[in-house]
């Protein structure tokens, strides 16, 4: 197994198939917050991450926000969508904000998914680590000065797992 290529590859939080969550017994779905549900400068969810939230919670699925960022930011984000387990300044793909989510819900690694738009955190992490991971295409161009490094090394990545034909940007399994 590659440890950058995902479960599942989506092109946007909105086109998830919940049921796909359900068929791999994930009780929790960890959601990165930049780039993954709003762009970096958007400070609150939109009526889209607000309907996603209601969605999964209505599917049986807990939600838990982890990310890289400070806590003001995620905190506040969390507190517009009323989730309780908020993981901010989480140092992905180190796992404390993982096991944190295990130790919370209850759960153990392989009934949590993580969704995250980079593979050097979000994928790279879940998969060491034994959760489901879903890659998303990131929303916004514009990135953090510290996410442009990452970008770099990901772009030798997406060309390796296009090579050996794992992954292909762009080409999404929903
Ligand atoms: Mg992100």
């Amino acid at each position: 197994m590659n440890l950058f290529a995902p479960d599942y590859y989506v092109k946007s939080f909105k086109t998830l198939d919940l049921q796909k969550l359900h068929e791999n017994g994930i009780q929790l779905l960890l959601c990165d917050i930049d780039n993954t549900l709003v762009a970096y400068d958007e400070a609150i969810p939109n009526q889209d991450v607000v309907d996603f939230v209601e969605k999964l919670k209505k599917n049986g699925i807990e939600i838990a926000l982890c990310s890289n960022s400070p806590n003001v930011r995620g905190e506040e984000f969390g507190k517009h969508l009323s989730v309780s387990n908020v993981y901010t300044f989480a140092c992905k793909p180190f796992p404390f904000c993982f096991k944190k989510a295990m130790k919370d819900h209850g759960l153990k690694a392989n009934q949590i998914a993580i969704l995250g738009d980079q593979m050097y955190t979000d994928i790279l992490g879940g998969n060491i680590w034994g959760l489901y991971t879903i890659l998303t295409a990131p929303i916004a161009i514009k990135d953090r000065n510290i996410t442009k490094v990452f970008r770099f090394f990901e772009e030798l990545i997406y060309g390796y797992l296009e090579r050996k034909n794992i992954l292909k940007r762009g080409e999404f399994d929903d």
